[in-house]
């Protein structure tokens, strides 16, 4: 199955209404010659590292590589019964916050798609789990988010150094919206729509690590990276549509990034990287770590 654009893989699963899911497991058995039962059981191991993670870390402190992070997850859980934006959506900022947080402390995370924005899946999923929705749904979801990704990796990019951190926080944060639609009853095109929506919004986002770390913008981005994932598979569901499809928003991310100058693809050098303050910050850590 020579398949290219996820709207190959929509169009299949609308016009034998065999779902996305299996359809996506079709097509990897046909590039890679995995099993599905295997793929369906890798998938559930990695939702298992997920969950197993948060319950290990929820309402921790974290002491992180630079210490430019480590208490906002502890905080947000503190404040979520006073949440403004509602407590499924700060939850799920929350969650992500604390892989995010995890992984700049050299915690356990699973790199979906990357460690950078490996907060983002988590922060959606188990805040599906923990309002109900079946175990079995979100490993079908997590199937989903994997097409996704591997379509933004053949028509654009999933690296930071190469095309900035839209094609971090930004592809997991398509991945995640289309797992939520995925995951919780609606349709092939939703998926498609909700993902491209994601991606659109966070169209042109630099790569700007302060000091090159992984913890400054980075972590609190993976917030933002699940909000706007329930945001937009809530108005995909609700019958909004991308009028740009999903194959083309990735291309579009894909040439946005190769225009990108290297200052602003990873090197700490543009972007809030530059400013006064995250230069004093590195400053100080060189004078501590004796660079
Ligand atoms: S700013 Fe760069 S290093 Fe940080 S999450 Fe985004 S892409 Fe990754």
């Amino acid at each position: 199955m020579n398949v290219n654009s996820f709207s190959e893989l929509v169009e299949i699963a609308e016009k034998t209404n065999v779902s996305l899911d299996k359809v996506v497991l079709h097509w990897e058995m046909l590039d890679t010659g995995e099993a599905p039962e295997k793929i369906i059981e890798e998938t559930s191991k990695l939702l298992a590292v997920m969950e197993e993670e948060y319950k290990l870390n929820e309402g921790k402190t974290f002491k992180t590589l630079v210490g430019l992070t480590g208490t906002n997850s502890k905080k947000m859980l503190d404040h979520l019964t006073n949440a403004l934006i509602g407590k499924t959506a700060f939850t799920a900022a929350m969650i992500a916050v604390n892989m995010a947080e995890s992984n700049a402390a050299m915690g356990r995370i699973v790199a979906c798609p990357t460690g950078g924005s490996s907060g983002v899946m988590p922060g959606v999923l188990l805040t599906l789990e923990k309002i109900g929705v079946e175990r079995q749904k979100l490993v079908s979801g997590l199937i989903v988010a994997g097409a996704i990704g591997k379509i933004i990796s053949k028509r654009a990019s999933l690296s930071g150094a190469e095309s900035g951190c839209q094609a971090e926080i930004g592809s997991a944060t398509a991945m995640a919206a289309g797992a939520a639609v995925h995951a919780t009853g609606g349709t092939p095109k939703q998926v498609a729509n909700a993902a491209a929506l994601s991606l659109k919004s966070l169209m042109g986002l630099v790569c700007d690590p302060v000091g090159g770390f992984v913890e400054v913008p980075c972590v609190k981005r993976n917030a933002s990276g699940a909000v706007i994932a329930l945001l937009f598979s809530d108005m995909a569901k609700a019958g909004v549509e991308s009028v740009i499809p999903f194959d083309e928003v990735a291309e579009a991310m894909g040439k946005v990034g190769r225009m990108m100058p290297e200052s602003l693809r990873e090197t700490g050098k543009g972007g809030i990287a530059d400013t006064p303050t995250a230069k004093m910050i590195v400053q100080k850590l060189s004078n501590r770590f004796k660079l």
